[in-house]
């Protein structure tokens, strides 16, 4: 049969190798195609890496759910993570000061974007040339973010394009719907009740876009430590405005903010996710229910409606709910008495 289509003898050995080749011409294309390794620095920004590229890519985060990003300390396994990424996504605006090293420790060729580039940031009110990191606190920034994301992804990924921009569309007007959400919720608070006091300055984008004044007791970052004159300017302004609730956060130790609750005679409205989005069983575990979250506890709080949750210090229950409470045992102890005397006669 050989001889018949006329193969040279030397060939035999060639087709056989091509033949023997024929299933990694396969393997070579799919290796060509291999998913996109992504390495996202902050949860929030993983999240909505995720909502754009969902399982196209694989993707990881640097910091962990309910850890720090402002004093992120690397570990080995980041340079790793770091030197086999394709795409690096980050915040930008000073969030992120440990990343530069770790890049560059890492040897990476990972192309870096900066998920925050053309937003305008805020000016530090205390570090002169020093940004406020904290811009997806306003969602209609998120647009930008998500901008920047997907063009990224299409371009290192043309082959998926079309799945990246239909998501990118849908989660588009998501985003759109929780701006209008947050606005609408706390237009409700009155005005003069619209003061946010918080442990660190993450709110400031928040407060400029939805119209609240912010006060905290640290600056943009956590790295820093409390001034006794931070209190004093807290404690005025608690008294003078009769600021109803203080907001501890899911990154911060609440200590110093609890201590001035109770100087002051204030409750913990609750507990806010700014620098890191909440596990999948806490009420903000998406970038979009952070905000959410965020927003129904701000707005509970400043207008003391009673919220019974795990975020409230002990003994401060609302003082609505413990009327609901005592209502509700006496009704039931009145239904006991009148069941026995009826049943006795
Ligand atoms: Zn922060």
């Amino acid at each position: 049969m050989l001889r018949r289509l006329n193969i040279p003898g030397g060939s035999y050995l060639g087709l056989i190798l091509l033949l023997w080749q024929l299933p990694n011409v396969h393997a070579f294309q799919t290796t060509n195609a291999k998913t996109l390794k992504v390495v996202a620095t902050a949860s929030m920004i993983s999240d909505m890496v995720s909502q754009i590229a969902g399982e196209k890519i694989e993707l990881t985060c640097i910091v962990p759910i309910g850890g720090d990003p402002h004093i992120y300390e690397p570990t080995p396994k980041d340079v790793q993570l770091v030197a086999q990424a394709d795409l690096i996504v980050r915040n930008g605006l000073t969030f992120e000061g440990w990343l530069n090293e770790l890049i560059e420790n890492s040897g990476t060729s990972a192309k870096t974007i900066t998920a925050t580039d053309g937003i305008t940031p805020i000016e530090s009110q205390i570090y002169k040339n020093a940004t406020d990191p904290h811009a997806w606190m306003d969602a209609s920034n998120a647009l930008v973010y998500i901008d920047n994301i997907k063009e990224a992804l299409v371009n290192m990924d043309p082959q998926n394009a079309s799945f990246y921009s239909y998501n990118h569309e849908t989660y588009r007007d998501k985003i759109l719907k929780t701006d209008t959400y947050i606005k609408e919720q706390i237009a409700t608070i009155p005005v003069e009740k619209r003061i946010l006091i918080t442990s660190h300055d993450a709110f400031q984008y928040y407060g400029r876009r939805y119209s609240i004044r912010l006060e905290s007791i640290l600056g943009v970052s956590t790295d820093a430590d409390i001034q006794t004159s931070d209190i004093i300017r807290l404690n005025k302004i608690i008294q003078e405005n009769q600021v109803p609730a203080l907001f501890i956060e899911s990154t911060i130790n609440p200590k110093v903010l609890q201590q001035l609750a109770k100087d002051n005679d204030v409750r913990i409205g609750g507990k806010l996710y700014a620098d890191s989005i909440g596990d999948k069983d806490s009420p903000a575990p998406t970038y979009l229910d952070m905000l959410r979250h965020n927003t129904d506890v701000i707005v509970a709080g400043l207008t003391m409606d009673s919220v019974i949750s795990d975020d409230m210090q002990e003994g401060q229950v609302g003082n609505k709910s413990l009327v609901y409470w005592s209502l509700a045992i006496a009704l039931i102890i009145l239904f006991a008495i009148l069941i026995i005397i009826f049943n006795r006669s």
